[in-house]
């Protein structure tokens, strides 16, 4: 029986592999169309626009909100605004795809307002000790940052009881299987 198609919405603490989970999921089962968000900071180095993100300036980014061109929008670590663009998530909806959201917590929030019927699924950390460490290893913040990502990853913890589901990030193949899993589709790969 063909797999209706539906929003998922995968949230969790910084560092916990949100991006990890999805990038694998997105080169790894081509059933699933992986949103591609627009976002005011800028690239890191390897990442390339269109793809991981669409890099806007802040005037664009306005404008996407003034047109009410975003699904959900916020402002991430107190510092950058990141968005989802609606009319990518329709166009996927409408072609039989099922998407998959990777936002952050109030993203995930304005989302179960806006649109109920998408399932929300919180991406946890094996530990707070595994959490910290990524977050530290990773090396793409500065010491500063990292004190405030981590004091939001605190508060976003605590926000799993909202959460329809909970996958732990222990192993990234893993992880996106059981994701895959949720959202009901078939868990076939492709290497
Ligand atoms: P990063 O800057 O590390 O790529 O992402 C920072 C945070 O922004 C992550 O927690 C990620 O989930 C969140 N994020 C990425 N895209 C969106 C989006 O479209 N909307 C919201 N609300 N958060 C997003």
């Amino acid at each position: 029986m063909p797999v209706k198609p539906t929003v998922t919405v995968l949230a969790g603490p910084t560092a916990v592999g949100k991006g990890t989970v999805s990038t694998y999921i997105r080169d790894h089962y081509p059933q699933v169309w992986l949103s591609v968000s627009a976002t005011t900071r800028a690239a890191r180095p390897g990442e390339v626009d269109g793809v991981h993100y669409f890099f806007v300036s802040d005037e664009e980014f306005d404008s996407m909100v003034a047109n009410n061109d975003l699904l959900e929008w916020a402002v991430v670590h107190n510092s950058h605004r990141y968005g989802t663009p609606r009319q990518k998530v329709d166009q996927a909806l409408a072609q039989g795809r099922s998407v998959l959201l990777e936002i952050d917590l109030q993203g995930a929030r304005e989302i179960k307002r806006t649109l109920p019927s998408a399932q929300f699924v919180f991406l946890a950390p094996p530990s707070w000790e595994e959490m910290v460490a990524r977050l530290v290893g990773r090396g793409t913040e500065t010491p500063e940052q990292q004190q405030r990502r981590l004091e939001t990853a605190k508060v976003e913890l605590a926000a799993q009881p909202e959460f329809d589901h909970t996958v732990i990030n222990d192993r990234v193949e893993r992880a996106a299987a059981e994701l895959v899993e949720l959202m009901g589709l078939p868990a076939q790969t492709r290497d």
